[in-house]
């Protein structure tokens, strides 16, 4: 009888085990669900704001022609499809991120260039915000064995974040050591600071502080998940220290110097050669009319020849004959898509040996890939830069 009582209660034990594990695992499901619910609040708040100033500043330039209003409502433009951009680029990497898609592009570089770089990401907000930016880098050359490109992108996280989380007219420091086997960034700011409870949380996606729709300063909760993330996959680490509310914030990146033998420098192009170049004879394909007549205005304005075709069957139609130097080329259009229309262009031995550019908003590594087997030169993600966009079209300009 001892003995069935015994096994009476270890069943008990197991069945009290057992809820309590189903009520933790369906209190996470009920978490995640209302984190999800929030970020999409947010994220559908954060898309459309910078939406309002576009279209604010379009119509004012349909209607002010002065030169001072239609400057501004110009950089109205292109600060706020820059700020949308970003936020686009942000999400693709936490979901290139959740599905181990992000590979790293190591090369040789300066430390030094690399924080400068960061900071001219940054230095438009800082700017707005009034803020002091104090930068130390060690005066020698610091070469290091990073993806620049990342660790840039980690360095702005940090730089805007500081800037975003600190009143107006506050200060920010920023500084790069070298030791034996590591350099350490820190970004320092006079801000609101982080209660003690949030430091290790804050890094984690979704995260923030300050969730309510009205704040003064927005953001999608993932900048400092990436900045983690990014670290992380250096073999370095972050972490973050404030003395609480109302008292700044520190956030320090320790990444670890691996010696190897000298790499080759990362190849770098001269967007400065592009205003210079000759006009090129080009046909963009995009079914967006709006995508494409607008890059055509550009093109034209720097003195480049431009047809334009809105779908992949008439940029075939009029390659019978108008035969370009660059086709600027979308994807994903209705009919015949770009791919087929590469593929076809490459098989045309009139037209074969133009340089074809896929413009894009597809980016990630197996978009590239099935691009350069149809035929592709170059593979470009929009909205993309023009002066990049210029000295890839002008480099191949010139060589011939
Ligand atoms: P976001 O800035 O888009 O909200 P992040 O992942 O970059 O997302 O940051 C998460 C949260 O960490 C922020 O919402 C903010 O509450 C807090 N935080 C980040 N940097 C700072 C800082 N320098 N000072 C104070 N709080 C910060």
């Amino acid at each position: 009888n001892a003995r069935a009582a015994l096994r009476s209660r270890q069943w008990q034990y197991q069945i009290r085990a057992h809820r309590a594990e189903r009520e933790r695992a369906e209190q996470a499901l009920r978490d995640a669900g209302r984190r999800k619910d929030e970020f999409l609040a947010t994220l559908a708040h954060e898309l459309r704001n910078p939406l309002a100033p576009i279209s604010n500043a379009a119509y004012l330039m349909g209607r002010v022609k002065k030169e001072g209003t239609v400057q501004s409502a110009r950089e109205i433009i292109e600060r706020q499809v820059w700020h949308l951009a970003r936020l686009v680029e942000d999400l693709l990497d936490v979901s290139r991120i959740s599905t181990g898609k992000i590979d790293l592009r190591i090369g040789r570089v300066d430390l030094a260039d690399v924080v400068r770089n960061a900071v001219e990401t940054s230095q438009p907000l800082i700017d707005r915000r009034r803020h002091q930016l104090e930068v130390h880098v060690p005066a020698d050359r610091t070469l290091i064995d990073i993806d620049g490109t990342r660790i840039a992108q980690v360095i702005a996280n940090l730089l805007n974040n500081a800037a975003k989380y600190t009143p107006r007219g506050g200060s920010i420091w920023r500084s790069v050591s070298r030791e034996a086997d590591h350099v350490t960034i820190r970004a320092r700011d006079s801000g609101i600071g982080i209660a003690p409870d949030l430091l290790d949380s804050i890094f984690d996606m979704f995260v923030q502080a300050d969730t309510r729709l009205e704040r003064e300063i927005g953001g999608l909760g993932i900048g400092l998940t990436l900045v983690k993330h990014f670290v992380e996959m250096h073999g370095g680490t972050v972490r973050a220290t404030s003395d609480g509310p109302g008292r700044g914030s520190e956030f320090v990146v320790t990444l670890p110097v691996v010696a190897r033998p000298p790499l080759q420098p990362e190849e770098s192009s001269d967007p400065a050669r592009a205003a210079g170049g000759r006009g090129l004879r080009v046909l963009v394909v995009d079914d967006n009319r709006d995508s494409a007549d607008s890059m055509s205005s550009l093109l034209r304005t720097f003195g480049n020849e431009v047809a334009v075709a809105n779908s992949g069957a008439e940029a075939l139609e009029q390659l019978t004959e108008y035969v370009p130097e660059v086709v600027l080329l979308d994807i994903g259009m209705p009919g015949m898509n770009g791919y087929e229309v590469a593929r076809r262009i490459r098989a045309d031995p009139r037209v074969k040996n133009v340089l074809l550019i896929a413009i894009t908003g597809w980016g990630q590594v197996s978009d590239r890939m099935l691009s350069r087997e149809a035929g592709f030169d170059q593979h470009m993600v929009k909205p993309v830069n023009i002066d990049t966009l210029l000295s890839v079209m002008h480099a191949r300009g010139n060589v011939e």
